[in-house]
């Protein structure tokens, strides 16, 4: 098949057997129905539309050699730097569509990183795990599944090794081996569409040791698998979506992220990609955090692109647009912005294979760490910049059902209105829509952590930066040392993954 539409994707999570999600203390047997979550169903949703809708259809489908069909790009394997520029694309034409976090990408990381991972492991002698993968992600292609990835542990005391931690569950671990595959327990954290999607592919967090084994683990099984439970968590503002408005909490489209319970999960030998080699653990991580890191340029910068229409129209509508000082502040969302989105494009385009065949080509890890770095500090930025030309009003503007109600809707249409052209209605619209936007888990929160906290950029900038080199180049300039004689044009040292 190759490739879902939207509506496939909704039926075919519309009814779970096992899997237990709890949103606000209930369980949710249909998380398309859930007016919590439907606006998460709807988002994702959009990552399978994209492949039927005219302005997106080139970008959202790719050509895969591993089953000989156009599979939906969210579920393809990187061969190449066009790939990664048309993932950056993607990204940010997604959210255009959605104004949310689309959930799909952490994925499709996976996926990419699980063929390098498993693919250097087979160059070593162990062939098994890249089989194994291989047959997996034939199989997410063909039936076009929706996928999470899995990364974050809740890791109990953070100075502490998994194998030390009080609580032995603090990290997704292997509690028994079994003839037809291993028994896991544990939990993963801050999971984005954790609860509407098919499948969720679980990877180690950290660097592990000889003593951390067991907890060196990766693996795929569907979300309907017996003792999974996700707990899905709460963000500013999600009350509005259970209002039954339609204008309040707009755009109506939403990200979730939820834990990830493993109580005793069964998991088949044939869906193990990674265990007890633990060695491979850091140098998956650091692979899986880089591509993600990328990926942000894309769908933040496509989000920064809401911000900027919504702060523009805002203006219009209060006749301010044309003013020197608003322009400025525009001109400078648009100078953040851009400055993402080129970061993650140069990522791309510097990328470097680190494995043969229908997959392995990586990004450029600083530029990816970089991009991300960026995205910690600019949508704040943008954000409060936005604020700023909006006016307090977003912050005090009255409900939609004010408007709706007959006895004052007159008053709020009048006082609501700035420049006669432009509707109370209008502007309430707008406003909603930056509000909810601009001051989301999905556009802050998540730009700070997502990926990765901003220390751990750092100290993979500060890793991959080669100061001797840069010295050396001083020291030549002052007339202190000769003149260095290595060919790179960034002083840049290999990563784990590269070495
Ligand atoms: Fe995709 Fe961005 Fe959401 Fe991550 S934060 S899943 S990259 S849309
Ligand atoms: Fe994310």
């Amino acid at each position: 098949m190759g490739l879902r539409t939207g509506e496939q994707y909704v039926e075919g999570i519309k009814y779970r057997q096992h899997a237990a999600i709890y949103v606000m203390g209930k369980r949710v047997t249909d998380v398309t129905t859930s007016p919590f979550l439907k606006p998460s169903v709807l988002a994702f949703k959009a990552t399978f539309d994209a492949a039927f809708e005219e302005d997106t259809r080139e970008l959202a489908r790719t050509y895969s050699p591993i089953i000989g069909e156009e599979v939906n790009r969210f579920n393809s394997l990187h061969t190449g730097p066009q790939d990664l520029v048309a993932k950056v694309k993607l990204l940010r034409k997604l959210s255009h569509k959605t104004g949310a976090c689309f959930q799909r990408c952490v994925g499709w990381d996976a996926l990419n990183t699980l063929y390098i991972v498993t693919k250097k492991l087979a160059e070593k002698g162990k062939k098994a795990y890249h089989d194994n993968f291989m047959k997996y992600v034939a199989d997410v292609q063909r039936k076009d599944l929706a996928l999470a990835g899995a990364m974050t542990d809740v890791k109990g005391v953070r100075t502490l090794r998994p194998s030390e931690q009080p609580n032995p569950d603090a990290y997704v671990h292997v509690v028994e081996e079994r003839d037809d595959g291993i028994i896991v327990r544990g939990a993963k954290a801050n999971i984005t569409g954790a609860a509407v999607v098919d499948e969720v592919i679980v990877m180690p967090t950290r660097a592990m040791t000889e003593k951390d084994e067991a907890y060196a683990v990766s693996f795929a099984i569907p979300l309907d698998s017996p003792g999974v439970k996700v707990i899905v968590g709460r963000q500013l503002n999600d009350a509005r979506r259970l209002e039954g408005g339609d204008i309040d909490g707009l755009p109506y489209m939403f990200n979730h992220e939820g834990l990830i319970v493993f109580e005793d999960v069964f998991v088949p030998w044939e869906r193990v990609f990674l265990y007890r080699d633990w060695r491979e653990a850091g140098v998956l991580v650091e692979i899986f955090s880089s591509y993600h890191r990328q990926g942000y340029a894309g769908c933040k910068s496509g989000l920064g692109d809401v911000v900027i229409g919504a702060a523009y129209n805002l203006a219009k509508q209060i006749g301010i647009a044309d003013k020197p000082h608003v322009q400025e502040k525009l001109t400078e969302m648009v100078f953040l912005n851009e400055t993402m989105y080129s970061a993650g494009l140069a990522a791309s385009w510097e990328g470097r294979k680190l494995a043969d065949g229908p997959g392995g080509f990586w990004v450029n890890p600083m530029f990816a760490n970089v991009t991300k770095h960026l995205v910690t500090r600019f949508p704040y930025e943008i954000a409060r910049l936005s604020h700023d030309i909006a006016g307090g009003i977003l912050g005090t503007a009255p409900s939609e059902f004010d408007l709706k109600n007959p006895e004052i809707r007159q008053l709020v249409e009048k006082y609501l209105q700035g420049v006669p052209e432009f509707t109370a209605e209008a502007r309430l619209r707008m406003i909603r829509l930056l509000e909810n936007v601009s001051i989301s888990a999905g556009y802050l929160i998540e730009s700070v952590h997502g990926a990765g906290s901003p220390q751990a950029q750092r100290i993979s900038m500060q890793r991959l930066y080669d100061f001797e080199i840069a010295e050396s180049i001083a020291k030549y300039l002052a007339r202190l040392g000769a003149r260095p004689a290595d060919k790179r044009v960034e002083p840049h040292k290999k990563s784990d993954a590269e070495r």
